[in-house]
């Protein structure tokens, strides 16, 4: 349930359907937006009757939020949400990039694609150095050293850094680094690491499990929220199908269905959904004609010689050219880069 205040209504009467709320053992959320002040209810086994909170002083409305996922729903929050990650918005009308590599490999290359990815128009630098992969005999990542190589990398071009971050043992290191936390798609029904997401004042970047439905996404996403962290985007990453051709099958779906259900942001990754080099941009197109609010695409100065995911890895001058045709598509859906 979500008990939206009158434009007016006093502090007193703020705390008064707090108690409320609380004596009735259920927890109250304060629903961030500038409209209204609007608080959000949890807790409840069945339906909770309206007419508990609408008389109280103070009260617009107590409205039933009909989706299982309550706090990351459109219905409790109408707005979309901005996150602002040290002052770069993630969400809102332009349209946040992250570019970089799959995985922090060593200084020169991490410097090299940081710079060149900025010069093409990026805000986010990506690059992982805890990396999951499916085969334990493959590069696992350079771990705390390829966080001090990001860190770096944010020193010399005001990038700011996304990185994954796999388990609850390594959250506090990779927040001490990262602005954006990363929870990779095998990870995003880890409920433990997802509860310690809730906890922690950092953007989480949550991509979608690869046979997530959008509702399980959405309440791994209100895992997070719910614990008082709305820092949360979303990332469709391309989810597993019968199709072999391409790595994954990008959702694109998902974008328009999360914008109507949803006010987190929505950013789509077209390295992992299709896994080509050939047909990344394509799909990256669509993803911002779809409603995408931003992007995540894999850039390597020599794709050829990457630890992982060469195979679908942008050349920095690819990348460059991403970038032109992502602002004339920005540019006819009403959106900035
Ligand atoms: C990645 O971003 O390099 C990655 C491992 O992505 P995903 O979790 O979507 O497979
Ligand atoms: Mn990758």
């Amino acid at each position: 349930m979500l008990v939206v205040m009158k434009q007016h209504a006093t502090e007193g009467q703020v705390e008064a359907v707090v108690e409320k709320i609380r004596s009735l053992g259920l927890t109250p959320h304060a629903i961030p937006g500038a409209q209204r002040v609007a608080i959000g209810i949890t807790g409840n086994k069945g339906s909770l009757e309206p007419s508990l909170f609408d008389q109280l002083p103070g009260v617009a409305e107590a409205i039933r939020v009909s989706q299982p996922f309550k706090l990351v729903s459109r219905e409790v929050k109408e707005e979309d949400t901005v996150i602002d990650v040290g002052g770069v918005p993630l969400g809102g009308n332009a349209l946040a990039i992250m570019a970089g590599p799959c995985s922090v490999e060593s200084r020169e290359q991490v410097l090299e694609t940081a710079h060149a990815v900025k010069a093409a128009g990026a805000r986010f630098l990506r690059g992982g150095a805890y990396k999951p992969r499916t085969s334990p005999y493959e590069f696992q990542g350079l771990a705390e050293e390829g966080l001090k190589l990001l860190a770096l990398a944010r020193e010399q071009t005001g990038l700011k850094i996304v990185t994954e971050v796999m388990d609850v043992e390594t959250l506090p290191l990779v927040a001490d680094y990262a602005d954006v936390l990363q929870i990779g798609a095998r990870n995003m029904q880890n409920f433990s690491l997802l509860k310690q997401l809730g906890e922690v004042r950092r953007p989480v970047l949550l991509k979608r499990g690869p046979s997530a439905t959008i509702k399980e996404w959405l309440m791994a996403a209100e895992y997070i929220v719910s614990r008082g962290n709305y820092q949360v985007a979303l990332c469709e990453r391309g989810i597993r199908t019968f199709e072999t051709m391409t790595r994954n099958t990008l959702d694109l779906n998902a974008v328009p269905v999360l914008k109507s259900l949803t006010h987190l942001p929505v950013i789509v990754d077209p390295s992992h959904g299709i896994g080509l080099r050939a047909h990344v941009a394509a799909m990256a197109r669509a993803g911002v004609a779809a409603g995408a609010d931003g992007l995540i695409v894999e850039v390597h100065p020599r794709p050829e010689k990457a630890l992982s995911d060469g195979q679908q890895s942008l050349t920095p001058s690819e990348f460059e050219e991403l970038m032109r045709q992502v602002r004339v598509i920005a540019g006819a859906v009403g959106r900035a880069v």
